[in-house]
C-alpha cells in the first residue's frame, strides 16, 4: 500500500522535494546533478547511489519516464503512449527488469498482417508480391545488412569509408542498387515508423549506424522475436516509475535545468527552483533538447554544432494514438491487428490490447505533416476509426475511447525520434559520449548498441554512471 501511494504520488508529480533556494547551492556539492528522468538518467542515478554516491535527478516535467508515458483508455489496463517493445536481444533492459522484478508479456501477432505497399491492400505473412519483387528485395537488404553489421557497432564514424557513406542518403544507395519500386516502399515504410523521415533525406551512414547498433535489419523490423516482441506488464512508464521509487528524495520533478556553469573544482547547476553544486553533471536526453541549456565557458564547437544540425532534422511530427474497442473484434477474422504502409496516412495500426484479451486497443502511428486531414483533434477519432474500418472491418466505425500522445506539441521532447540527415554522423559522431569538462552524457542517442531504442537509454545511463564513478574516484 505504501508503496502503490509513492508511486501514484512520483506520477501526479507531487513529490516535489525542496531544493535550496537563492543562487547558491548546498556547501557540499553533490557527487553528481543529473539532468532529465527519462529512463537513462534514472538509470544513471540509480547505479550511481547503488555505488554510494549522492546524486539529485532533476526534471523538467511533473512525471518520470520521458519519451515513455503510460496512458489511460477505456478504464482498462494502461497502454503506451511513447517507447512499447522490447526484444529478446536487448540484454540491458532485460537485465534491468529482472532486477527491478518488471515482467513483460508478448505482444499479439497471430494472424495476418495486412499491407498497404504502393497503394495495394494485402494481407499474409508478408506483402503479396511476385517473385521477381521478392527476390530483388531480398539481395538489397542482404547488402544493406551486411553494410550495417560490418561497421563498428555505436561508432560508425570510425568506419574507413565513413565520410563516403555519410555523403550518400539512404535513397541515393537504392538507386545504386537499381532496387526496385517494392524495396524502395519497404523501406519507406521502415524509415517513415523507424526514423520519422524518409530514404530520401536520411544519411546511409545514420541508417546503417541504428541499424548495426541493434544487430542488423532483422532484429529491428521482425515484430516477433524481435524489438517488437514483448510489452510491459503495466505499461512501459512502469520501469522509470520503479526507478523513481528507489531514488527517493534525490528526484526533483517539475524542475527544469537552465544553466550549467562549470567552475574549476565544481559546476552550478541552474534550475527553475533554485541552483545546485556538483562535482559532476549528467545531461540524459537526446542531443537537441540539451540545446535548451545555457552553458559557461559555452559548448566546444563541435558539441554546439552536433546540437545545432540535431535541432534542424526534418522530423515527421509524430502523433500515437489509441482507439478502444469492447473486444479485438479483428482477432476473429484471422487478423492480427497490424497495417504497415509506406504511404496511407496511418503509418502503422497495432493490436495494442491488455494481455488477456479482454478489451481491444488499436494503436497507430500518424504524422500530421502527411494527412493534414487528420489535423483537427476534434475529428481526428471518427476520421481514425474510417481508417481502421478500411482495413479490418466495419466494427471499427465503433471505438468506445481514445486517446493519443502528441509528440510534436511535446515542450521537453523535440519530437521523439532522429533521421540524422547526410553530414552530421560522420563529423559529429566522436562528440556524442565524449565529456566537456564536468558534464558527461548519457541519453539513447549516445548508446553504443540499440541507439534510439529504451534498451540504448539504459545501456547509455550505466556508461554515464561508470564514468562519473571512474572520475569521482580519480
Ligand atoms: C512514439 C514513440 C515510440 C517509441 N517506441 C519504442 C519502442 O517500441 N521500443 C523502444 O525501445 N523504444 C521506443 N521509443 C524510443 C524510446 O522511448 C526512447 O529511446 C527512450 O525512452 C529514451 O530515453 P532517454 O532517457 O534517453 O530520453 P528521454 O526519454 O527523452 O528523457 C529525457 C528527459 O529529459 C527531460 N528534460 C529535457 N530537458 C530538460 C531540462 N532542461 N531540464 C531537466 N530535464 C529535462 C525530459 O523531460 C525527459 O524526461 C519510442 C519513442 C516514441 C516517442
Amino acid at each position: 500500500m505504501k508503496r502503490l501511494r509513492r508511486r501514484h504520488l512520483i506520477h501526479a508529480g507531487l513529490a516535489l522535494p525542496l531544493l535550496p533556494s537563492g543562487s547558491q547551492g548546498a556547501e557540499t556539492p553533490f557527487d553528481a546533478v543529473i539532468i532529465g528522468g527519462g529512463i537513462s538518467g534514472l538509470v544513471a542515478a540509480w547505479r550511481l547511489q547503488q555505488a554510494g554516491r549522492r546524486v539529485v535527478v532533476c526534471e523538467a516535467r511533473p512525471r518520470v519516464g520521458g519519451r515513455t508515458v503510460n496512458l489511460q483508455i477505456a478504464g482498462g489496463e494502461p497502454i503506451e503512449g511513447g517507447g512499447e517493445w522490447i526484444g529478446p536481444q536487448q540484454d540491458a533492459i532485460i537485465a534491468l527488469n529482472e532486477e527491478l522484478g518488471l515482467k513483460t508479456f508478448p505482444a499479439f501477432y497471430d494472424g495476418d498482417t495486412t499491407y498497404d505497399v504502393l497503394g495495394r491492400v494485402s494481407r499474409g505473412l508478408i506483402p503479396d508480391i511476385g517473385v521477381g519483387d521478392a527476390a530483388g528485395f531480398a539481395r538489397v537488404a542482404w547488402k544493406l545488412n551486411r553494410l550495417a553489421t560490418a561497421i563498428p557497432r555505436g561508432s560508425s564514424w570510425q568506419a574507413a569509408d565513413a565520410a563516403a557513406l555519410d555523403r550518400l542518403t539512404l535513397a541515393d544507395w537504392l538507386n545504386q542498387q537499381n532496387a526496385n519500386p517494392f524495396t524502395h516502399a519497404i523501406f519507406r515504410l521502415a524509415t517513415r515508423a523507424i526514423l520519422a523521415g524518409y530514404p530520401e533525406r536520411i544519411s546511409l551512414l545514420w541508417f546503417l549506424h541504428y541499424f548495426g547498433a541493434g544487430g542488423g535489419l532483422l532484429p529491428l523490423m521482425l515484430n516477433d522475436g524481435g524489438a517488437q516482441d514483448q510489452r510491459f506488464e503495466g505499461g512501459s512508464q512502469v520501469l522509470s516509475l520503479t526507478l523513481a521509487e528507489r531514488l527517493g528524495s534525490a528526484l526533483h520533478l517539475a524542475t527544469p535545468v537552465r544553466a550549467i556553469r562549470q567552475r574549476t573544482d565544481h559546476a552550478d547547476i541552474v534550475t527553475a527552483r533554485g541552483t545546485l553544486r556538483a562535482r559532476r553533471v549528467v545531461i540524459a536526453m537526446m542531443p537537441s533538447d540539451i540545446g535548451r541549456i545555457a552553458v559557461e565557458p559555452g559548448w566546444s564547437r563541435a558539441r554546439a554544432e552536433l546540437i545545432r544540425r540535431w535541432t534542424l532534422l526534418p522530423r515527421l511530427p509524430i502523433v500515437k494514438c489509441a482507439l478502444a474497442y469492447s473486444r479485438p473484434f479483428w482477432r476473429d477474422k484471422g487478423l492480427n491487428g497490424a497495417m504497415q504502409s509506406d504511404r496511407a496516412p496511418i503509418q502503422l495500426i497495432f493490436d495494442n490490447s491488455p494481455a488477456d484479451g479482454s478489451a481491444g486497443v488499436l494503436s497507430c502511428f500518424l504524422s500530421i505533416a502527411e494527412a493534414p486531414e487528420l489535423a483537427d483533434r476534434r475529428t481526428r477519432p471518427e476520421r481514425l476509426a474510417r481508417e481502421v474500418a478500411r482495413y479490418f472491418g466495419p466494427e471499427g466505425l465503433e471505438p468506445i475511447d481514445y486517446v493519443e500522445k502528441d509528440w510534436a506539441a511535446d515542450p521537453w521532447s523535440t519530437s521523439c525520434l532522429s533521421p540524422l540527415v547526410p553530414g552530421v554522423i560522420s563529423e559529429f559522431g566522436p562528440t556524442l559520449r565524449k565529456p566537456e569538462g564536468r558534464i558527461h552524457f548519457a541519453g539513447t542517442e549516445t548508446a553504443e548498441a540499440w541507439c534510439g531504442f529504451m534498451d540504448g537509454a539504459v545501456r547509455a545511463g550505466e556508461r554515464a554512471a561508470r564514468e562519473v564513478n571512474a572520475a569521482l574516484r580519480g
